[in-house]
C-alpha cells in the first residue's frame, strides 16, 4: 500500500496503456498519479481510460490522481500541397491568413493574434524550434520572413514566437470544451498548458471553482517572468521542459528547473518535472545512462513529482519506464546527500497553526524516533504544509474526503487512507493507530505523532498534536 519513496510518479495514458490491465500494471510498479493528454484522443476514448483508471483504484485499494491536461493555445501551421516541402537557409518565406495550400513560399498560420504581436526581427520557430525564420517585415495579415535555420517542413506543425507575449487567452474553444467534458467525468488535476501570465490562471480557475486542483504549466519564457505570481495563484506547477527547450535556449532549462522548484517550494505548492526523462524508453526496454542522471538530478532538486509522456503513452516498454523511475527515486531517497538537500532548502514558516504543528510534528517525531506523523486532514491543506518541511518520518494522511486524497496523490511524501472523521479524542488516537498497523506504518511499542483540527467532524483548523503509543489491542 505505501510507497518505498517520497517522490510521485505521473504517467501520461494513451494508445500503448489504455486498458485496464496495463494500468493496473502501471500502478502496482509505482505510478501515482496518471495523465490525461487533451491533444490527442477524442472524449469517447478519454471517458474510457478515465473509467478503467478508476476500476484500478478500486482493485488496489489506494486513491489514485488523474490529471487532464489542456492542449492550450498550440499554433501550428496550415497543410501543403504535397504535405511538405523544404525550405532552404537564406531564402524567403511567408505566412498569411489565406485558406489555400502552402508551397515552398508561403504557408497558412491562422492565428490573428501572431500578426498583432510581432515585428521586424523577432524570430519565429517551427516544428520544435527544428526550423528558424527571422521576421523581416510584417504587414496586415502577411509575415515575410528569411530562413535562418532550414530543413524540411510538413502539415500542422507547431509555431512558436518565445519573445513575444501573444495576446491569447489561456484557454481556447477546444480548451474549454473538454474542460467542461473532463469536470464532468471528475478529473483531480487540470494542467493548463502555455500559461503566460498569472491571470491566465485566474481565468481558469474561476471556471475551475473547487471543482479541481489547477496546475500551471510553465514553458514559456513570459511565464518564468511572472514566476511568483503564477505559483501563488496556482495549486501546482510543471516544469515543462520539451516546449521550454524549444522557447529557451535548451541550456537554460537545467537552471530553470532548479528555481522553478526552489520556488514552489518555497510557496508550499508542488511541482512536477516532465518530458524526455527517460525518451529512449520508447523504444528501448532501458533507458541510457544520461536519462538516469537525469530523473535522479530532479529527485536529488526537491520535486514532488516525475512525469512520463510518450514512454508510457505510445512507448513499448510503458510498464518498465515507470519501473525504472520508481527505483530510481528509491535509491536517490536513501542516499544521506539527498536528505541534506531538502533540509537545506530554507522553508519560512507562516504565522498560521498549519505551519507551527506542521514543524513542531516533524521536530516532535525526529526527537522521539517516531515511526510516522499521522496528520487528519478534510481539504489536505494542513498535509501539504506538512509535506513541504520534508521531514524524513514517513507522513500517513487520514482524510475523509476521497476528492483529497486522489489530489494529493501528487503531492511528495503523502501516503493517503480514506477514511471516516474521528469522533472524539480517544477515537482520533486508536484509529490512527489501528491504520498505522494495518498499513504497516508502525508496530506495537512504536510511537507516532498525531495532528488534528477539533471539534471533530467539521473541517477547521489544525489545533492538536498528540503523540501515541500503539499498544497490543490496536493491532486487533
Ligand atoms: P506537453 O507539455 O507534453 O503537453 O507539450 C509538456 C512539455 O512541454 O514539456
Ligand atoms: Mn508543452
Amino acid at each position: 500500500m505505501h510507497r518505498q519513496r517520497c517522490t510521485r510518479i505521473i504517467a501520461t495514458l494513451g494508445p500503448s496503456s489504455s486498458d485496464v490491465e496495463t494500468i493496473k500494471k502501471l500502478s502496482d510498479a509505482g505510478a501515482d498519479v496518471f495523465r490525461l493528454n487533451m491533444s490527442h484522443g477524442d472524449h469517447s476514448s478519454i471517458g474510457q481510460i478515465h473509467s478503467a483508471i478508476r476500476e484500478v483504484e478500486n482493485m488496489t485499494g489506494r486513491a489514485i490522481g488523474i490529471l487532464a491536461d489542456l492542449q492550450g493555445p498550440k499554433l501550428r501551421i496550415g497543410v501543403f500541397d504535397g504535405d511538405k516541402v523544404e525550405l532552404v537557409q537564406g531564402q524567403e518565406f511567408t505566412l498569411d491568413m489565406e485558406d489555400k495550400p502552402g508551397n515552398k513560399d508561403r504557408v497558412r498560420l491562422p492565428h490573428p493574434e501572431i500578426y498583432e504581436a510581432v515585428e521586424k526581427g523577432t524570430d519565429l520557430l517551427l516544428d520544435d524550434g527544428k526550423i528558424r525564420l527571422e521576421i523581416k517585415k510584417v504587414e496586415k495579415n502577411k509575415i515575410i520572413t528569411e530562413v535562418s535555420v532550414g530543413g524540411v517542413i510538413s502539415n500542422r506543425k507547431g509555431v512558436n514566437v518565445p519573445s513575444a507575449i501573444l495576446p491569447m487567452a489561456a484557454l481556447t474553444v477546444k480548451d474549454k470544451k473538454d474542460l467542461d467534458f473532463v469536470l464532468d467525468l471528475g478529473v483531480d488535476w487540470v494542467a493548463l498548458s502555455f500559461v503566460q501570465r498569472a491571470e491566465d490562471v485566474q481565468e481558469a480557475r474561476d471556471i475551475i471553482g473547487d471543482q479541481a486542483k489547477v496546475l500551471a504549466k510553465l514553458e514559456k519564457p513570459a511565464a518564468l517572468y511572472a514566476l511568483d505570481e503564477i505559483i501563488a495563484l496556482a495549486d501546482a506547477v510543471m516544469v515543462a521542459r520539451g516546449d521550454m527547450g524549444v522557447e529557451l535556449p535548451m541550456e537554460e532549462v537545467p537552471a530553470k528547473q532548479k528555481k522553478i522548484i526552489r520556488h514552489a517550494r518555497r510557496a508550499g505548492k508542488p511541482v512536477v518535472v516532465a518530458t524526455q526523462m527517460l525518451e529512449s524508453m520508447i523504444t528501448s526496454p532501458v533507458p541510457t545512462r544520461a536519462e538516469v542522471s537525469d530523473v535522479a538530478n530532479a529527485v536529488f532538486d526537491g520535486t514532488d513529482a516525475i512525469m512520463l509522456s510518450a514512454e508510457t503513452a505510445a512507448g513499448q516498454y510503458p510498464v518498465e519506464a515507470v519501473g525504472y523511475m520508481d527505483r530510481i527515486a528509491i535509491k536517490v531517497e536513501k542516499e544521506p546527500s539527498y536528505r541534506k538537500a531538502q533540509n537545506k532548502e530554507e522553508t519560512q514558516l507562516e504565522p498560521t497553526s498549519a505551519d507551527a504543528l506542521s514543524a513542531a510534528a516533524k521536530q516532535v517525531a525526529s526527537t522521539l524516533e517516531a515511526a510516522v506523523i499521522v496528520t487528519y486532514t478534510t481539504s489536505g491543506s494542513t498535509a501539504i504544509r506538512a509535506a513541504r518541511e520534508r521531514p524524513k518520518t514517513p507522513l500517513l494522511v487520514l482524510t475523509p474526503n476521497l476528492n483529497t486524497a486522489r489530489r494529493l496523490a501528487l503531492v511528495w511524501g503523502l501516503n493517503c487512507v480514506h477514511t471516516q472523521d474521528a469522533t472524539n479524542f480517544q477515537d482520533m488516537i486508536d484509529k490512527a493507530c489501528q491504520i498505522c498497523v494495518k498499513y504497516n506504518f508502525a508496530d506495537k511499542n512504536d510511537r507516532i505523532v498525531i495532528t488534528a483540527g477539533m471539534p471533530f467532524g467539521s473541517p477547521g483548523k489544525t489545533n492538536v498534536l498528540r503523540i501515541a503509543r500503539i499498544q497490543s489491542y490496536h493491532k486487533e
